[in-house]
């Protein structure tokens, strides 16, 4: 079978268990954590890139099977020991440019909350990463100017190191000296220090436990990778996983049946 076709039966399979109430069982068990990089209608869609139609589709989802929260209040849940079950966070990657341009203002007007981490050697500049030198078009970064607006209307930043380094295979000198650079600019930026922290790319191989304990070290509350998982109800703020959420998924009842059959 194709992948749209499977996307599809997974589609209906999602809506019949959200109709005979198993979304609304399920999801009360777990903590989710979904983050999202690009949301632009002129890009194509790829992993990491969402339409805002759909965007917009998957926040509805989200609010009607969850208490929408920020991430900070789980990661509070979570040091407190408090059962955060049936509680769901929406972040960002990186700081691109449609962050501020397009998801602030969707998010906005569904009153949502969401935590934006960015890659801060990436705010105001023109740099290309290399997952993104093929492109033609460059989507572009936030200024830091967007990234104070976007506090300024209550959403969280977040840290995501400074050059997005892999912090898996780099010695512990330069993920110090990363994590302090990161937070010395989000410091000046935004007048007090970062205490979330997102790992760049946030596969299992890019998770050390000694990077671990140099974000914690580093003053950080939290580390948040993105290989897929959801949460316990009552978890380690240090260990929290993410669902990536791009074109991969067609609908919002597909993304719904993933998060069902996935352990917390
Ligand atoms: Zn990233």
């Amino acid at each position: 079978m194709n992948e749209p076709a499977k996307k599809k039966i997974k589609s209906v399979l999602g809506r019949m268990a959200e109709a005979v109430g198993i979304f609304a069982r399920d999801f009360r068990s777990k903590m989710v954590v979904v983050t999202f990089h690009r949301i632009n209608d002129w890009m194509e869609e790829d992993g990491i890139t969402c339409h805002p139609v759909k965007f917009e589709a998957f926040c509805e989802f989200f609010r009607r099977h969850f208490r929408v929260v920020r991430v900070s209040e789980q990661i509070a849940g979570c040091r407190n020991g408090r059962a955060m079950g049936g509680t769901l966070s929406i972040t960002f990657d990186d700081g691109y440019l449609d962050n501020f341009e397009v998801a602030a203002p969707i998010l906005r007007r569904l009153g949502l909350p969401a935590a934006f981490f960015v890659a801060t050697g990436f705010i105001g500049t023109d740099f290309k990463p290399p997952w993104d030198e093929h492109l033609a078009r460059q989507p572009g970064w936030m200024s830091w100017d967007q990234v104070r607006s976007l506090r300024d209307q209550g959403f969280e930043i977040g840290a995501h190191t400074n050059e997005h380094i892999d912090l898996g295979t780099k010695d512990p000198e330069a993920i110090r000296a990363e994590l302090a650079r990161c937070r010395a600019k989000l410091q000046e930026a935004l007048g007090a220090p970062p205490t979330l922290f997102a790992y760049p790319f946030g596969g299992r191989e890019n998770i050390s436990p000694s990077s671990l304990d140099l974000v914690r070290e580093a003053g950080f509350e939290c580390c948040l990778g993105a290989f897929g998982g959801v949460n316990p109800p009552v978890a380690d703020p240090f260990r929290l996983n993410r669902i990536s959420v791009g074109g991969w998924f067609a609908t919002p009842h597909q993304l719904g049946l993933e998060i069902l059959l996935r352990r917390a």
